[in-house]
């Protein structure tokens, strides 16, 4: 049935490889295209601030797949291609190298570019992104030689940024203009706690504050903030966030606002044209509304399920979304959602550095942070997924099994 249609791919990151290699592991027997504009075959993202920054990791530990799996797989991966135009009347894309590829189903999976700080100074030699595998090569470089360190933005990248640096022995500052780090994505509760910690691993983390300029001539110096203090550095990074990749989907007359517009099997008003991963903005009772993601697990089920369309398979996504971060010897685990919560208790002591965060709304478990507390995160993934029956004093309370617990509402599931 599958045999003669023709889908392309655009965009070789997580998602785009997902839903790659999902067709081909469903038995679709047409052709696939994959088209990625970087020069390096699909690669992991999240080592990039991480393992791969500090050197543990080396180039071929990135990669999702060997070159030959491409090959085997048939799937026709074009690196180092940019797709300029889709013409949804005749269907088919076109590339920068003037190359035109028809497709019956097209998947935008074109992700996130890093978004530039527009100030003066943002240019000079030293001020860098990390949003690709040549950010990451580029900053590996330069982190050798660095003395001292600003970080602009403390979202999850700037962090683990920041953790890597300050553990390579360099001087850092954290500049971040929100009152708390990583406050669009997670609870006061945990924002707190990690502002501490990155205190106590000897940052600086100046919050409020804003950067209004980068010095140097050629080469940076240091920044000036909003308070009027220059901070010097050889190194700044920014992390002040991504853009979703959407300007061709907008070009051809697709709806977009913050990112692509989906309905729950991940199409486009046209029923040929699906978006997934970070460029994609669609339903989730998570959200309790739209949302955009940006995560490995958003971008892998998403691959999954744009595969499962169009193979005849369409399953409304409602996968509960989770998320990771490592910072030094921390690594925070979110699952479900924080947003909207009115009531948050704690199992476990910060002081412990083992704690969790429940979020609760109407006495409904809606997410959990963790740290370093993989088990709580395994078991809100079961539950949310499933029946999130858990009441805010079970969750408080170290002594009541919560793995046991998830055991039972399973089996009742089942029954
Ligand atoms: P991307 O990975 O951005 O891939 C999209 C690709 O499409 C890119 O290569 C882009 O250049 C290409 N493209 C765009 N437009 C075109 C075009 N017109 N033609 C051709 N190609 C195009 N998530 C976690 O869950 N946990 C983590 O710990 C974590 N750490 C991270 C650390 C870093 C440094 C970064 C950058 C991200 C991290 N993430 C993490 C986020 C995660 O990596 C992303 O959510 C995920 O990679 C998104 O996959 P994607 O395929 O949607 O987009």
């Amino acid at each position: 049935m599958t045999k003669n249609l023709n889908v392309v791919i655009v965009g070789a990151g997580q998602a785009g490889f997902q839903a790659a290699a999902s067709l081909r592991q469903a038995g679709f027997d047409g052709s696939v295209v994959l088209i990625g504009d970087e020069p390096r075959i699909p690669y992991d993202r999240p080592p990039l601030s991480k393992t791969f920054l500090t050197g543990e990791i080396e180039l071929e530990k990135l990669w999702l797949r060997p070159e030959a799996f491409y090959r085997d797989q048939r799937i026709e991966l074009e690196i180092g291609e940019s797709v300029t135009s889709i013409d949804r009347q005749t269907r088919h894309v076109e590339c920068a190298s003037g190359r035109k590829v028809s497709y019956d189903q097209l998947v935008l999976a074109t992700g996130a570019r890093f978004r530039p700080l527009p100030v003066p100074g943002a240019g000079l030699e030293g001020v860098l992104p990390l949003r690709t595998l040549a950010d990451a090569e580029a900053l590996r470089t330069r982190l050798a030689g660095a003395r001292e360190a600003v970080v602009i933005g403390a979202g999850f990248i700037g962090l683990e940024f920041a953790a890597v640096t300050r553990n390579a022995g360099v001087r850092v500052h954290i500049v971040e203009m929100m009152q708390n780090p990583m406050e669009r994505v997670v609870s006061r509760e945990t924002s707190r706690y990690f502002t501490q910690v990155h205190r106590r691993w000897g940052s600086d983390v100046l919050l409020g504050t804003r950067v209004t300029r980068i010095l140097g001539e050629r080469r940076v110096t240091g920044v000036e903030t909003s308070d009027g203090r220059k901070l010097s550095a050889d190194l700044v990074l920014i992390g002040i966030g991504v853009r979703p990749n959407t300007e061709i989907a907008a070009a051809a007359g697709l709806t977009v606002d913050n990112g692509i517009l989906v309905d729950q099997n991940l199409a486009t008003a046209d029923p040929a044209i699906f978006a997934i991963g970070d460029c994609a903005n669609f339903p989730s009772r998570f959200a309790a509304g739209r949302c955009r993601l940006e995560s490995i697990q958003n971008a892998v089920d998403q691959g999954a399920a744009a595969a499962a369309a169009i193979i005849g398979k369409p399953e409304p996504y409602d996968k509960v979304p989770w998320f990771w971060s490592e910072q030094a010897d921390l690594r925070l685990q979110i699952a479900g959602n924080a947003v909207g919560h009115d009531r948050a208790v704690l199992r476990g002591d910060p002081d412990s550095h083992s704690f969790s965060v429940f979020f609760f709304r109407g006495g409904v478990l809606t997410g959990v942070e963790s740290i370093n507390r993989p088990t709580d995160h395994v078991v809100a993934r079961r539950l949310l997924a499933v029946d999130p029956r858990l009441s805010p004093e079970q969750a408080a309370d170290l002594n009541f099994d919560l793995r046991a617990h998830t055991a039972d509402v399973f089996r009742r599931e089942v029954a």
